[in-house]
């Protein structure tokens, strides 16, 4: 079952994960941006770790709400209101339940996804995590009969197409926009920081 107590799990489980790429995340941003992403996630990530140790809120909407105002006081640049944003929204569709069944997780990734695009703008095709999102999203919505762990693993499974699909692709949004055609042939590193995230929650819900 997915309670507070197992999302907290699989946050961290997700800093683990992050901290474990930091430095690709670097090299990802160094080529089209400004080398800080996996600096910037592993620092949100390790506050989240740290505000779990103090205390385990009581709901997992609670959980997921930590993660995201600890995101959004963090982490500074794109990545973190954006993420924050994503996990405040997720974490409003799962109200007052005491566990997540596999049709609230999926109503929450839609969220996510809205809450991204809704603060950043962007569109699929625009070369960031939103790349990753849209496709995660859609397969996760085919899923939501299965177990929570079938769904995230499809989540993540379409989300790595989806970041590997980002390197063909003109980036229209953020930093490396700046770049233009220069872009094309690197992957974005924010697509693969999510690819990452929901294969972490993926394998914790094993
Ligand atoms: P910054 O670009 O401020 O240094 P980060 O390097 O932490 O922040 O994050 C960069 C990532 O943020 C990009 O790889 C991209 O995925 C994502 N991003 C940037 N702008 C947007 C946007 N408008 N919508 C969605 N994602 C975005
Ligand atoms: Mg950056
Ligand atoms: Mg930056």
């Amino acid at each position: 079952a997915c309670t507070a107590e197992t999302l907290a799990a699989a946050l961290r489980a997700a800093a683990a994960v992050i901290a474990g790429h930091r430095a690709e995340l670097i090299e990802l941003d160094r080529a089209i941006g400004d080398a800080d992403h996996g600096e910037n996630m592993d620092r949100g990530f390790t506050a989240i770790v740290s505000a779990l140790d103090t205390a385990i809120p009581e709901t997992p909407a609670a959980v997921v709400k930590l993660a995201a105002t600890t995101l959004i006081s963090k982490v500074g640049g794109a990545a973190g209101p954006l993420y924050g944003t994503a996990f405040l929204r997720a974490s409003g569709k799962l109200g007052d339940a005491a566990e997540v069944d596999g049709p609230l997780l999926v109503e929450a990734l839609r969220a996510a996804l809205e809450g991204v695009q809704a603060r950043g703008k962007a569109v699929g095709g625009d070369a960031t995590m939103v790349d990753a999102l849209i496709p995660a999203v859609s397969a996760a919505e085919e899923a939501s009969g299965s177990g929570i762990a079938a769904i995230l693993s499809a989540a993540a499974d379409a989300a790595d197409k989806g970041a590997e699909s980002t390197v063909d692709l003109v980036p229209r949004k953020g930093r490396a926009s700046y770049l233009g055609e220069r872009a094309k042939g690197h992957m974005d590193p924010g697509a693969r920081s999510t690819a990452l995230l929901l294969r972490a929650f993926a394998e914790a819900a094993k």
